[in-house]
């Protein structure tokens, strides 16, 4: 027998486990009936694709037996079993970053929720919400020794050869003191139904009844065992939809998600022909966890003829889908399909091709709450999967949302070109980092005045790499308005003359600015500000921003293109300034503060800031 640590960040688990939670205490079935449920699939593949594991009769199924003379509930499956290292490897030891980030999003003001804990992965220890002791007993298919890792829960477990006469697992939990309602056999009866009635294998309830025998005073109360089956235990999606209804395919999500909120979105097809597979689908009410990790778990567990395969495939779904949960099921696919083959193989791609389409067009038909829903939670994935599936990226541009000038809340571009200029047919943006400054941005109030919409994309991060790359939409050109003229009532002539009456002034601005400008012209898209700043359209630089920063790299300096407002006071007064000093102080004052509303910074700020205190002074 040995005594082993819990890896640190477990230790910490184990405490949240026993001391914060109190909601939902009933999850701990869900969580080991699906890791049950999981142990059983491995088996049955391998029975059914490894000469070794052909064994007579072998059916799967899981057995939770009550004993309410011990306190204990055992949770017993035939599966594929853990060895000595396999129990210390995937419960005593976490690799997966799941515990941290589930430590983290239940420490500080998040709402202490256990139900949480089967997405981040970390589902087994849930048990000690209710246990005291808990035994876990193994064999290994095709192993011969067996082991017993035991553990309180407080930090520190043990490992030891035992026997046991075939391959799988039992979860012996011996339950604290007051959560004896789990040795109630309707109360997990219940808990079975709710989460885990449509697991593909039989779940057996094992628990003793009273029984009376006899009469009168010859009448004697004898226990005896009964043993039943509590679920379904059909794989849903191989039924027909007709005999479906919305609550079987919402608590059919509630298993493989681990979520306890209804999808936003599920849909089950049968596909025909060439190429046979079922597919059912949901969409989360609310993104997983892992959504923008790196190594974010797979929703989508992929069955050849209702023997489960992998859920481990990334590639099932294109990345950007990565939110998606549920289940493909081929009829053509080889059983023994290698990792290597998946990647390749024709059935799948096509697979993904159709499914891709029906996730897509199933979004699109969402309406109201529910789209508004799919915006908040999925916009950021929907941008990303324009940038990379080209295939279906009228769809999904269908789909994408973006803050606005005209209104608040988010528009789609559909709305946009219906109340856009059909004869122009161009869709206006602006991107930047702060929604407030570019709502505030001069360069905006041209179109404000001409009563142009213009959408408003702070995401820059994504935006900026993204949207220059969508090009149309529905013929629509997209035109990023910090490089194009400005929408305006003057003619050609009327510009050129005002270029010409100012020239002198704007000489001279450029000849203080120097090489900080690469041109200071007067422009008649301000109306408030006196001047503004844009990137050059013609510099090769302003177009690979996108790039840059895809690179993760700085974008280089461009020289920027400063325009000041014939109109304004300021402009006018500074034409016929005669302190120099002041003109020069003035000239980087119009400069620094352009540059401040696009949100970049002066170049040397405590000059400007000087600047600005000595103008003020001289205002007093
Ligand atoms: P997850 O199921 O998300 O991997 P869990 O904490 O629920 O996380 O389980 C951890 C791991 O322990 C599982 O991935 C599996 O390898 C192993 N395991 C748990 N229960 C069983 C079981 N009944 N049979 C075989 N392996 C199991
Ligand atoms: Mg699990």
């Amino acid at each position: 027998m040995a005594k082993h640590q819990f890896q640190t960040e477990i230790g910490q688990l184990l405490k949240l486990m026993t001391h914060s939670l109190y909601s939902n205490k009933e999850i701990f079935i869900r969580e080991l009936v699906s890791n049950a449920s999981d142990a059983l699939d491995k088996f049955n593949y391998l029975s059914l694709t490894d000469e070794k594991f052909k064994e007579e009769n072998w059916s799967g199924k899981i057995t939770i037996k009550l004993d309410k003379d011990d306190r204990s509930m055992s949770i017993m499956d035939n599966g594929i079993g853990m060895n000595e290292a396999d129990l210390m490897d995937n419960l005593g030891t976490i690799a997966k970053s799941g515990t941290k980030s589930f430590v983290e999003s239940l420490t500080g003001d998040a709402k202490k929720d256990s139900n949480l804990i089967g997405q981040f992965g970390v589902g087994f220890y849930s048990v000690f919400m209710v246990a005291e002791q808990v035994d876990v007993i193994s064999k290994k298919a095709g192993e011969e020794q067996a082991y017993m890792f035991s553990t309180d829960g407080t930090g520190e477990y043990e490992l030891k050869s035992v026997t046991k006469e075939s391959h799988g697992t039992v979860i012996y939990i011996k339950l604290k003191e007051d959560e004896k309602e789990f040795l109630d056999k309707w109360r997990t009866q219940e808990v079975v139904k709710k989460y885990s009635n449509h697991i593909a294998y039989p779940i057996i309830l094992n628990y003793e009844e009273l029984e009376s025998e006899g009469e009168g005073d010859e009448k004697k109360e004898k226990k005896v065992q009964k043993s039943e089956q509590i679920n379904e235990a059909t794989a849903l999606w191989t039924l027909p939809k007709s005999e479906l209804k919305k609550e079987d395919y919402v608590e059919f999500y509630k298993t493989i998600s681990h979520d306890s909120d209804e999808p936003l979105v599920y849909l089950h097809n049968k596909v025909e022909g060439a190429n046979e597979f079922t597919t059912l689908f949901y969409i989360p009410r609310t993104a997983p966890m892992d959504l923008y990790r790196a190594d974010y778990q797979p929703g989508v567990k992929l069955y050849v003829k209702r023997v489960f395969i992998t859920d481990d495939d990334k590639e099932l779904l294109p990345p950007y889908l990565r939110f998606v949960k549920g289940i493909i099921d081929s009829e053509d696919l080889p059983l023994n399909v290698s990792r290597e083959l998946l990647q390749e193989n024709r059935i799948l791609a096509n697979i993904k091709q159709n499914s891709t389409k029906k996730i897509l067009q199933a979004i699109k038909k969402l309406e109201g709450e529910d789209a508004q829903i799919f915006t908040e939670q999925y916009n950021r994935v929907i941008k990303e999967g324009i940038y990379t599936d080209h295939t279906n990226k009228e769809l999904l541009l269908d789909l994408v949302k973006y803050k606005s000038s005209n209104e608040e809340g988010l528009v789609s571009f559909e709305e946009y070109i219906s109340r856009g200029d059909s004869e122009k047919k161009e869709i206006y943006y602006i991107i930047g980092e702060d929604e407030k400054v570019l709502r505030n941005s001069p360069l905006l109030e041209a179109y404000k005045k001409a009563n142009i919409e213009v959408l408003i994309m702070d995401d820059q991060e994504v935006d900026s790499i993204v949207t220059p790359m969508i090009g149309t939409y529905k013929e629509w050109t997209l035109k990023d308005i910090t490089t194009i003229d400005a929408p305006d009532s003057k003619t050609e002539e009327e510009k050129e003359e005002v270029a010409k009456e100012f020239k002198p002034l704007t000489d001279k601005i450029k000849e203080v600015l120097g090489d900080e400008v690469k041109e200071v012209k007067t422009t008649s898209r301000l109306t408030s500000s006196p001047s503004c700043v844009l990137k050059d359209p013609s510099d090769p630089m302003a177009g690979m921003a996108a790039m840059f920063a895809q690179m993760g790299q700085e974008m280089p300096e461009t020289p920027l293109i400063l325009e000041i407002n014939p109109d304004h006071e300021m402009i006018k007064k500074l034409d016929k300034l005669e302190d120099k000093s002041l003109f020069e102080a003035l000239s980087w004052i119009l400069l620094d503060s352009a540059k401040l509303s696009e949100g970049l910074e002066p170049k040397d700020k405590g000059a400007f800031a000087q600047r600005v205190a000595s103008l003020a002074t001289k205002a007093l």
